[in-house]
This record gives C-alpha cells, sequence and structure tokens, in this order.
C-alpha cells in the first residue's frame, strides 16, 4: 500500500513552494489508493510556531488536501528516537564522539586551507586495533553514525534518475547532540519507518540528506523508500520562493478569492504536466497523476498566470455554488445571510462571472445588487450630463410603473430614446454609472432588472 507524506517545518507561513511539496505526495496517495501522512517536523523550538502549524491545517483544508493520518508531531515523538537511539547503539553503529567544537574549528580550517572538502576526520571512531584519545574529563560527547566506508549510495530517483553517491564523501554524521536529543536525520528515518512511508516526495533542497537517511535506513535494518525530489519553486523575479521575499501564505490567495480547485490546477502544472492540458478538474488530476510526468527543471510562479486559471474555473463553476461563496464573503462584509437569499445571486453570479477572474471581485459586483454604489467619478462626470438629465428622469418614471422583466425594461428604454432623439449608449451610458457605479456592465436591461425597481428608482434620483 503507498504511503506518503508531507513533512512541513513550522517555521513561517507555508508558501505556495512549500504547499506544492505536499500536493504530490497528497495526490499520489489518492492516485493509489493509499495513505497520506502530514508529520510536523517542529524540533527547531526556537524558530516553530503554533501559528505556523495552524496556517499548514489551514492551507490543507482550503484545498481539501487533509492528511489520512497525523498531524504528527516529532516534539512528541522524542522518547521514540531515544528509544531507537538505544537499539542502534546496541548493534555498535553508533560512538561517541569528544571532539570539541574548537578542535573542529581547527579541523575545518586545516582542511579549507588544503582545499578539501570540510568533513569529521574519524578521531573518534572506533576500529578494531585502533586506539583512541583519552576521554577528556567533564566533556559530554555527540553520537555519530557509523556511515559505512566505501562503495557507494545510490537510488533512482522518480524525478532526478539514478544518483549515487560514494560513501567516503560522507562523513559520520552526528546523531544526537551532548544533550541526548537526535538529530534532523536520525528523526526523519525513524519517523518514515515507523509512518510506514514508501514513497518520499519532496523538495530537492533535501537530496544531500538523502544518502545520510538511506545509510541509517540500512543501519536499522529497513530498506529506503522510492525518493522523488521535486525541483525548486521559482518567484516572479526567479529567486527560490521564500517568505523572506515577499511569498504570501497560502491562506491569503483564499482570502484574495481564489478557488481551491483552481489552486491544486495551478500547483499541479508547476512542476507536473498532462501533455498540453492547461485547465482540468480536481478529479481529472488525481486520475492521471503520477511520478513518471514530473518535470526536471524549477517551475516558476506567475500570478497572472493563477489568476487566468482561476477565471477558467469560475466560468464554469456552478452558479448555485458560485453563489455560496460569494454569499459567505458578503457576509463577512456585513451583509444579511437573510438578505442574501432572496434567488437573485446565483442570476447575478451567472451575468458577471465572465468578467471575474476571482470571487472576491465577483462579491464587489454582488455587493452594488446588495448594498450600497459608489459612482466611479470620472465616469459620473464622462456620462451623467445636464443634456442627458431629462431622459434619465423620464426614464426613470417608466421604470416605476412598467411590468418588471427584462422586455418591459427593453421597452421603457426604447420609449424613452425615441422621445428624446437619442441612440441607446447615450442613455445606457449614464445609467449603468449611476445604478451599478461604472459603465462596464453586461447588459443594461439584464443588471437592471436584477437591481430591483426601488434601488434603481433611489440611484437614479441622485443623478
Ligand atoms: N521538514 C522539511 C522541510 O520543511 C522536509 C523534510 C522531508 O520532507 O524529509 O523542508
Amino acid at each position: 500500500r503507498v504511503r506518503t507524506r508531507f513533512a512541513p517545518s513550522p517555521t513561517g507561513f507555508i508558501h505556495l513552494g512549500n504547499i506544492r511539496s505536499a500536493l504530490y505526495p497528497w495526490a499520489f496517495a489518492r492516485a493509489m489508493g493509499g495513505d497520506f501522512v502530514l508529520r510536523i517536523e517542529d524540533t527547531d523550538v526556537e524558530r516553530s510556531s503554533q501559528v505556523a502549524v495552524d496556517v499548514i491545517l489551514e492551507s490543507m483544508e482550503w484545498l481539501s488536501m487533509q492528511p489520512d493520518e497525523g498531524p504528527f508531531y516529532q516534539m512528541h515523538r522524542m522518547d521514540r528516537y531515544r528509544a531507537v537511539l538505544e537499539e542502534l547503539k546496541a548493534t555498535g553503529l553508533v560512538y561517541p564522539c569528544y571532539m570539541s567544537i574548537a578542535e573542529l574549528d581547527a579541523l575545518r580550517e586545516k582542511q579549507m586551507a588544503a582545499k578539501e572538502k570540510p568533513r569529521y576526520d574519524g578521531t573518534w571512531r572506533p576500529e578494531p586495533g585502533k586506539a583512541l584519545p583519552a576521554i577528556p574529563e567533564g566533556v559530554q560527547p555527540v553520537l555519530r553514525f557509523k556511515n559505512p566506508q566505501g562503495g557507494v549510495v545510490a537510488w533512482d530517483d522518480k524525478v532526478k534518475g539514478r544518483i549515487e553517491i560514494r560513501n567516503d564523501e560522507l562523513d559520520d554524521l552526528v546523531i544526537a547532540r551532548p544533550d541526548g536529543t537526535p538529530t534532523y536525520n536520525f528523526c526523519v528515518v525513524v519517523d518514515d519507518i515507523d509512518m510506514a512511508i514508501t514513497h518520499v516526495i519532496r523538495g530537492d533542497d533535501h537530496v544531500n540528506n538523502t544518502p545520510r537517511q538511506i545509510n541509517i535506513f540500512r543501519a536499522l535494518g529497513k530498506e529506503p523508500p522510492v525518493y522523488a525530489h521535486l525541483p525548486t519553486v521559482l518567484n516572479e523575479q526567479g529567486e527560490k520562493m521564500s517568505k523572506r521575499n515577499g511569498a504570501k501564505p497560502v491562506t491569503q490567495y483564499r482570502d484574495e478569492g481564489y478557488l481551491p480547485d483552481a489552486m491544486v490546477n495551478y500547483l499541479a502544472r508547476l512542476g507536473w504536466s498532462h501533455g498540453d492540458d492547461e485547465i482540468f478538474s480536481r478529479a481529472q488530476f488525481l486520475e492521471w497523476f503520477n511520478l513518471d510526468h514530473l518535470g526536471r527543471s524549477a517551475a516558476q510562479f506567475d500570478e497572472a498566470k493563477l489568476r487566468w486559471v482561476n477565471a477558467q474555473h469560475l466560468k464554469a463553476m456552478d452558479d448555485e455554488a458560485l453563489a455560496a461563496l460569494v454569499s459567505a464573503q458578503l457576509q463577512k462584509r456585513g451583509l444579511a445571510a437573510a438578505d442574501l437569499a432572496d434567488g437573485r445571486l446565483p442570476r447575478i453570479c451567472a451575468l458577471f462571472k465572465d468578467r471575474c477572474d476571482t470571487t472576491v471581485a465577483l462579491a464587489e459586483w454582488a455587493q452594488v445588487f446588495y448594498g450600497d454604489v459608489t459612482p466611479n467619478e470620472a465616469e459620473l462626470a464622462q456620462h451623467v450630463t445636464d443634456a442627458i438629465k431629462p431622459a434619465i428622469a423620464a426614464l426613470s418614471e417608466t421604470l416605476a410603473t412598467c411590468e418588471w422583466n427584462k422586455a418591459a425594461i427593453s421597452a421603457a428604454f426604447k420609449q424613452v430614446l425615441a422621445a428624446h432623439g437619442l441612440k441607446m449608449p447615450q442613455l445606457a451610458m449614464p445609467v449603468r454609472v449611476l445604478t451599478v457605479g461604472t459603465a462596464h456592465t453586461p447588459s443594461v436591461d439584464a443588471v437592471l432588472e436584477l437591481l430591483g425597481r426601488e434601488k434603481i428608482r433611489v440611484r437614479l434620483q441622485n443623478g
């Protein structure tokens, strides 16, 4: 059974680059009928925070990428790591190292001066027939992992292909600090074993950890999982996406009116492809997704493209469903749920969705129908001239008593146009500006019908 995981460190607000690292393991588990596990890697206590965890959970919930298991917190699993450490000690694959920081620094400087890669030199590594230095007094040792010597660590990465690392390039990793707390690479391996992870799909900033982790897997008597290391997501400036250079938290896109399915669609294409398909549903994505079509080069975020994808999903969405989202937004802006349930909202969505790329933009249009309008100043000056005011008044009068449907409203316009010797735009433009706030709207009779007699009367009077 396929089991994948997302293992974020809650050290900042999760951004689109991060959540894409959740999308693929989630999709792979779903596509394979497997399980998706969420593990919070919170061992960097200084930099981790509960708010950051909350944003991770909220983001996954918004995108309906809920885990089947978890969240598990590494800080809650310390006893388990210590227990496995003891097991490993018993096999002789771990040894204490008493080298001080000063000695390590001196070693590094010497190696750098000799143009060598800095690495631990194995001073305290026990070997048959080797005499170890005298144990210094009062020093708490770190524990190091006895990395195999000679040979290679290799794996067939699902993105990068075959990777082989010579063991001689890896030094003996510290797996427990002087106070006994286990270090990062060790915890990850214990977790991936305990959680029975079959496929590790993560950012390629972890490629360098992988050979070390594979060796620890084997030392614990387990075979490593399949690895897929995803290329970086770059921001619009071509830098690695990060909160330090302005990446927005995922939840901000929710607040800006993006649809979860559109976001899933957009993120899916940021490093994976299915032929030339650009717009697809969640179900389609899960049907298509596999690890064979992950991209090898860095993907670049493009907000305009995201808006376009969102607009496509918005247009294709059912009007009732869209109305529910817009209603929720209008309620947040203080409108009453009961007023919004008068049946007009789905029709307003149908009328305006083609010209909106977010639900926020759609809510702004809808607000004009339920709340107040603030006509655009420049358009007022341009269209609502003194010369046209008598015709506006006449239209207002006719609309006060005519039948209420599109045809009747259209007939009212024709009547006034004829009586005043005007062409449609000369009257329709100012009427739009006054009633809806701008001259750029869908067909005026459809808009007015939805706006309703009373609002029209009041708004035209202000002309
Ligand atoms: N916690 C790591 C990170 O946030 C991910 C580790 C992993 O996936 O193995 O970058």
